[in-house]
């Protein structure tokens, strides 16, 4: 069943569809939006499906936006800020590397009158007015979960491997995953390290290390996106263990979703770009008119229990049966994913 669920993922032409933003407001009163990416490396999400679905978005919408990406460096995103600011932005969006340089750039923005809002990534102490994303408690539950349901009743011996210590979303997937994890008495925390920045060559080192001191009795790897599961499975392939250790993921990468299709991971999480980006235009949009914007709820930002106005959108799980959702989405291409024997 597997194989054939896989073969439809891979099988036939349903190619991309590329799903746009909507609205098609006037830009002239909307001014400029600027958007600051945080990095290359940690996922490859920020480049390849988000600066995309935000340059679909804001074309939609008809209003002019400048993207950049500070490559993993705060200083740099501290300087980008300062030049939107100084170019007449309306609306500041950024994905921080760190609360504390992202409130700094936030306490700026207004200072300047320009309105924040927080991408994908809460600033814990800042001071946006509104927070797009995914509910990324859920994704962790959903990691946790996926995991659960590859390992099955047996006993199990279970590592993490957590997102940036820096970065707000991994403490909320690693929540989300023990709430469900830690529920299951048969299952033993082994070992559970975060990995710094989402360095995929840290994650490596770091899973080594975790599998040697528990003498290679893993028996599934909880890893917060694609890059660190990808990480954990090139160590399991140098012991003979690909494919028999389960792996979880996130992001609905190419490489996350060949590597399910291929067996060696186990599932991953996939969230729409085309829904965050056009979330994030809507809201932009509201803030440069003056208007409200349509939100799902509150975020309490745990640093100082203040509540942020937030769009949180629904995550999906992936396994091998239903790779083919992300296509039929866009999310992918299939002439990128099936380029494997699956
Ligand atoms: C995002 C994930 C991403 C990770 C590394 C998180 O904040 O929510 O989608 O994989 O950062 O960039």
């Amino acid at each position: 069943l597997g194989v054939a669920m896989s073969l439809t993922a891979c099988g036939d032409d349903s190619s991309s569809g590329s799903g746009g933003g909507s609205g098609n407001e006037g830009g002239s009163e909307v001014g400029k939006v600027g958007v600051i990416l945080p990095d290359t490396e940690s996922s490859v999400r920020w480049e390849s499906a988000d600066r995309p679905a935000l340059e679909a978005a804001f074309k939609a919408a008809g209003v002019e936006a400048d993207i950049q990406n500070a490559g993993g460096d705060a200083e740099r995103m501290t300087q980008i800020a300062d030049t939107m600011i100084g170019d007449g932005v309306t609306v500041l969006a950024i994905v921080n590397l760190d609360s504390e340089s992202g409130a700094a750039i936030q306490e700026k923005a207004k200072a300047a009158g320009v309105a924040t809002i927080d991408y994908d990534r809460l600033t814990l102490g800042g001071t946006a007015e509104y927070y797009v994303s995914f509910d990324n408690t859920v994704v962790g539950e959903l990691q946790g979960q996926g995991l659960a349901d590859c390992l099955g009743d047996k006993d199990a011996n279970i590592v993490y491997l957590n997102g940036s210590p820096t970065d707000n979303n991994a403490t909320l997937f690693a929540e989300g995953a023990h709430s469900v994890l830690d529920a299951k008495t048969n299952y033993t925390v082994v070992g559970e390290q975060a990995v710094p920045d989402w360095d995929n060559e840290q994650a490596a080192t770091i899973f080594q290390q975790l599998y040697t001191a528990a003498d290679g009795k893993v028996d599934g790897v909880l890893a917060a996106n694609d890059g660190l599961g990808g990480a954990a499975i090139g160590i399991l392939e140098g012991n003979g263990q690909a494919g028999k250790v389960p792996v979880t993921g996130q992001d609905a990468t190419v490489e996350g979703l060949q590597n399910v299709l291929a067996g060696t991971q186990c599932m991953t999480v996939y969230k729409s770009a085309t829904q965050e980006a056009g979330a994030l235009a809507e809201v932009a949009i509201a803030l440069a008119k003056g208007e409200e914007a349509d939100v799902t709820g509150t975020t309490v930002d745990s640093s100082d229990d203040s509540e942020v106005p937030s769009i949180l959108l629904e995550p999906q799980s992936i396994t091998k049966d239903n790779v083919k959702d992300v296509i039929d989405d866009g999310g992918q291409k299939a002439a990128d994913v099936c380029t494997g024997d699956f």
